[in-house]
């Protein structure tokens, strides 16, 4: 049996109105998430891929081209790091971290960062997703990625991801992308983000 399955959500489903709907998580979380796992599951058995861990499947079906399985698991694991990106109690990062550092280096402010996250994905074509990622050298870079993609297949570590599908904010933003994203950066957990800087 694979040990591939829908994670806990690390809150209530209702611990967000107004930003995100209870009914949005039943069918984000609840209905989408869900599918890429049990399709994941459905995809993988009695295959090579049965038994793997979540990232060695990414990795393995993205080398191989099965698209299907790499779509399914990517998402997967697209879903549960965004579920894990905010907070309904965020809190600002600390001004005096190596990650504060990273940002005011690379963008000027938070306040920059925040617009060209907003800018990125309101610019993304169709459907996808827009990350934080930092390099071997802890140089933090915007990378939107189409569809399934996802950053660490090109070899970026991710810290943030705000997800720019349309049923990621369809029920309570209707066709409003730019106002989903600028709501979402007020519950990004910092210090998550934070721990994955100092941690990859
Ligand atoms: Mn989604």
């Amino acid at each position: 049996m694979s040990i591939i399955a829908l994670p806990e959500l690390p809150y209530a489903k209702n611990a967000f109105a107004p930003f995100l709907s209870e009914e949005s998580f039943d069918f984000h979380y609840g209905k989408h998430h869900a599918a890429y796992v049990n399709n994941l599951l459905t995809k993988i058995k009695g295959t090579k891929y049965e038994h793997l861990l979540l990232l060695e499947i990414i990795f393995e079906s993205a080398k191989e081209k099965e698209t299907a399985i790499f779509n399914n698991a990517a998402q997967h694991f697209n879903h549960t790091f965004f579920w894990e990106t905010f907070t309904p109690n965020s809190v600002l990062p600390q001004e005096n971290t190596k990650f504060f550092a990273a940002i005011t280096n690379k963008f000027g402010s938070l306040e920059n960062l925040k617009a060209e996250i907003v800018k990125t994905a309101v610019s993304l074509f169709g459907s996808g997703w827009v990350w934080l990622v930092k390099d071997s050298n802890d140089e933090l870079e915007i990378l939107p990625t189409a569809n399934a993609g996802m950053p660490l297949t090109e070899g970026k570590m991710p810290l943030l991801v705000v997800d720019v599908w349309e049923h990621a904010y369809y029920i309570d933003y209707r066709n409003a992308r730019q106002k989903f994203v600028e709501t979402f950066w007020n519950y990004i957990n910092w210090s998550t983000v934070n721990l994955r800087f100092m941690k990859t």
